[in-house]
């Protein structure tokens, strides 16, 4: 008998009400005390892939596949156990706590709000649990008292961990956690997550647009492409010897943690990801690809073995990379 996974992802799809194929045959895996990353471009589906793991996509979203936490499948499950895995099985951390964090209510009330409803507990009890939390995240149990708009971003944010962690999940989703941040700011808040996470044994899914980011946070790396993940391997490898050109285009693109001039758009990779209502055909990378062969226009390729426990969806990828050209690729469709 296997050991069982803090969570396993099998086979998920996720398909918008629009008839967006967001998320596309994604599986993943995470034990306590790993650390994830999830990289890719805006559009790749990593929020909507955050959102169906706790079941928190809008209705009308077709969600298939199974997210076993602790072997119990999340999408199979009754509302009220969904609510209690919410906080404490796995919790999210999301960009910007300003638009999560409610701003006429004291920090402390609202992280008291779920350890009463999850824990159970004296409201004696949920406030002492809120100021050592606050002081978990290097905060002033004091600032309990204070309003969202009293705090700076990276309090803020140490604010959404203090949260999240609340009712002591096994497994912790951080979905651009520091992008809003500047460096310095953005480089505390990962050491405090990476503490947190070493000292509690919690599994970490990281969602990263920024590789560096996250090959200096993870232990693990999946990036994602038009839905599928397309690479996965030891956060060093991936980073360092990507095997799908769509992995190397994003390592050659964030050379730095929190290189200013390409936070947002890799260098050297024309257009964008594409609709996911509106995929191309064959590998959906092969319109960006600057190795793309004939094949590529007509052919997926599953994931394969590109070194030890490291993977990539590539025609290419059981082989050394051919030299990628610098200029655009001949068959690159450019959206305006
Ligand atoms: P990422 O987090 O990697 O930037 P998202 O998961 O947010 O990607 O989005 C993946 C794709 O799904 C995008 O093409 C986006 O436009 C689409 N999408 C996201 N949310 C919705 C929604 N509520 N309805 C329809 N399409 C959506
Ligand atoms: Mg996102």
């Amino acid at each position: 008998m296997s050991e069982q996974r803090l969570l396993d992802v099998r086979n998920l799809e996720v398909t918008y009400a629009s008839g967006a194929a967001a998320v596309r045959g994604v599986n993943l895996s995470v034990d306590a005390g790993q650390k994830l990353g999830v990289a890719g471009e805006s559009g790749c589906g990593k929020s909507t892939l955050a959102l169906a793991l706790l079941r928190l996509l809008p209705a009308g979203t077709k969600v298939t596949g199974e997210v076993l936490l602790d072997g119990e499948d999340v999408l199979a499950m009754k509302w009220g156990q969904v609510r209690a895995v919410r906080w404490a099985g796995a919790s999210i951390v999301f960009q910007g706590a300003m638009h999560s964090l409610n701003a006429v209510h004291r920090i402390g009330d609202q992280i008291t709000e779920p350890i009463l409803l999850h824990k159970k507990a004296t409201p004696a009890g949920a406030r002492k649990k809120a100021g050592e939390l606050l002081e978990q995240v290097g905060l002033p149990a004091a600032r309990a008292q204070a309003y969202p708009h009293e705090l700076s971003g990276g309090q803020r944010q140490r604010v959404m961990i203090a949260m999240a962690l609340a009712c002591d999940p096994r497994l912790i989703i951080a979905d651009e956690p520091t992008t809003a941040l500047d460096v310095m700011i953005q480089a505390q808040i990962l050491r405090l997550i990476e503490q947190l996470v070493a000292e509690q044994d919690l599994g970490l899914i990281m969602i990263s647009h920024d590789l560096a980011v996250l090959s200096d946070t993870c232990d693990r790396l999946a990036v994602m492409y038009a839905g599928r993940v397309v690479e996965e391997g030891p956060a060093s490898e991936v980073y360092e010897n990507a095997r799908h050109p769509y992995g190397k285009a994003l390592s050659a693109a964030f050379p730095r943690i929190g290189d200013a001039t390409s936070r947002f758009a890799p260098r050297g990779l024309p257009g964008d990801p594409p609709d996911p209502s509106a995929l191309p055909t064959g590998c959906t990378f092969h319109p960006r690809c600057p190795v793309a062969l004939d094949s590529c226009t007509t052919e997926d390729q599953a994931l394969r073995d590109a070194g030890p426990r490291h993977r990539a969806a590539c025609v290419h990828a059981g082989a050394q990379l051919p030299a990628q050209p610098t200029s655009a690729p001949a068959t690159a469709e450019r959206t305006p």
